[in-house]
């Protein structure tokens, strides 16, 4: 048996007809190099963000699951037509959807997990000599229920795949040359990174840098899939390596910057300061599956025997939260809820924080020199991030890219557009 490398080709790398025969290309090169290629794309330029948009326009709170059924068409298309593209310039290929292929995951419409993949057809076709081109971000569920993976979950179905079938590499193509200290389209002076530890991309991607699924990385780290960035529009340059830790020399404190402005603020006022009421809050979110990131409670106001409990959530989740909240009004006894719906996370990640003190006090006065104010702030071993106003974020990137040493002389080039709708 070849060796296996599997590609994967985002959304700009396909965005139309003639991306799609210039991605055939790369494909027929790698093939040429002897090895088995399964390719792994998205749907074509923003046809997610069209399909989505025309869901709400139909309704203000689509079904989920019909949701589902939607978005995985965008792939569809994509796989067929590269098939087609690779079919004209002499290279055997077949597409194959995630029932095809069988890729299964849990029963979590729009934000599911992959649980397994069967390898045995897509090997049965490769051994034919095929390119076996499969749709990323869908999935489907033991009782043939479709499912999708989160946006930006083609990276995850390209390292899944990887995984599964013990492949040599898992290279994810797309619109920039590797990952960078920070988002080029923001800082066009950011650095491309050589190489990137799995935990420092990981923390990345959660805090914002869309270059990869956090998922993806999540996967790879376990599985030791050998992963790397690179550009489909220059297939020469070698892009980022995501490394295990023990390989690199942490020369920084910080590798990277990510700003992220889809969370929003809620401040749940004067609930009682008893045991179980943090429970009993999160819990009811919990079984929404409404997702949690920072939480803060104030210091209790003795005297009243209360105090704030203040938590961020993703935007989309608001309506349902506040739901949440109003059944939950008796027994938290809280006085009113507020929400800040224009905040923006900030982070700085860098394996190399460990242990130099000090880096925390370095970002907090870059933001201070600015006027901006902090309004959350939280840690971990490799992150600090701060929640600031949503229109200072461009700044705040921008000063701490700058501070904390990350820029160079040249000019990253970015291809594509951002979305308009
Ligand atoms: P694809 O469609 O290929 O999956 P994405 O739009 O999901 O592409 O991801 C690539 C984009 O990620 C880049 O165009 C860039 O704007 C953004 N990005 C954010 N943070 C980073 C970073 N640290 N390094 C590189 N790109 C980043
Ligand atoms: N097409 C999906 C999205 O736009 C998945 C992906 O591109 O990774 O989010
Ligand atoms: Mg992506």
């Amino acid at each position: 048996m070849k060796e296996i490398i599997v590609q994967k080709f985002g959304g700009t790398s396909v965005a139309d007809t003639e991306k799609i025969k210039n991605v055939a290309r790369a494909i027929i090169r790698e093939k040429n190099l002897g090895h088995d290629v399964v390719v792994v794309v998205s749907a074509m330029g923003h046809t997610t963000d069209y399909l989505l948009k025309m869901a709400h326009e139909i309704s203000a709170r689509p079904s989920s699951r019909e949701m589902d059924m939607l978005l995985s068409t965008g792939e569809c298309v994509s796989i067929a037509l590269l098939a087609m593209a690779l079919q004209e310039q002499g290279c055997p290929a077949i597409s194959m959807n995630a029932i095809q292929v069988g890729i299964f995951t849990e029963k979590v419409y729009n934000n599911a997990r992959i649980i397994n993949i069967r390898t045995d057809r897509i090997i049965e076709n490769l051994e034919k000599g095929n390119v076996v081109v499969v749709a990323g971000f869908q999935g489907v569920t033991e009782d043939m229920e479709i499912t999708t993976l989160g946006r930006g979950g083609s990276d995850t179905s390209a390292v899944a795949l990887a995984g599964a079938l013990n492949a040599t590499r898992c290279d994810i193509y797309t619109d920039v040359e590797g990952v960078y200290t920070t988002d080029p389209r923001i800082v066009p002076h950011a650095s491309r990174l050589g190489e990137i530890s799995y935990e420092e991309m990981l923390e990345l991607a959660r805090v914002g840098a869309n270059v990869l699924h956090p998922r993806a990385v999540e996967t790879a780290k376990q599985h030791k899939v050998p992963l790397r960035v690179r550009s489909t529009f220059k297939l020469d340059n070698a892009g980022t390596l995501i490394v295990g830790v023990d390989n690199m020399e942490l020369h920084r404190p910080v590798t990277g910057v990510a700003s992220d402005l889809s969370q929003l603020r809620i401040v749940v006022c004067d609930v009682k300061d008893n045991p179980g009421t943090a429970a009993i809050l999160f819990n009811g979110l919990a079984i929404a599956n409404i997702s949690v990131d920072m939480i803060i409670q104030s210091y209790a106001r003795k005297d009243l025997n209360t105090n704030d409990i203040a938590f961020t959530i993703d935007k989309k989740d608001l309506e349902q939260t506040l739901n949440i909240l109003e059944k939950l009004k008796a027994q938290l006894a809280f006085s009113n809820v507020h929400v800040d719906d224009k905040i923006a996370k900030i982070s700085i990640v860098g394996a190399g924080m460990i242990d130099r003190p000090g880096i925390a006090a370095k970002m907090f006065k870059t933001l201070a020199d600015l006027d901006i104010n902090i309004k959350m702030i939280s840690t971990s071993e490799i992150k600090i991030s701060c929640i600031v106003a949503e229109d200072k974020a461009k700044e705040a990137v921008e000063s701490l890219h700058k501070v904390f040493d990350l820029e160079c002389d040249d000019i990253a080039e970015v291809k594509g557009d951002l979305p308009n709708i």
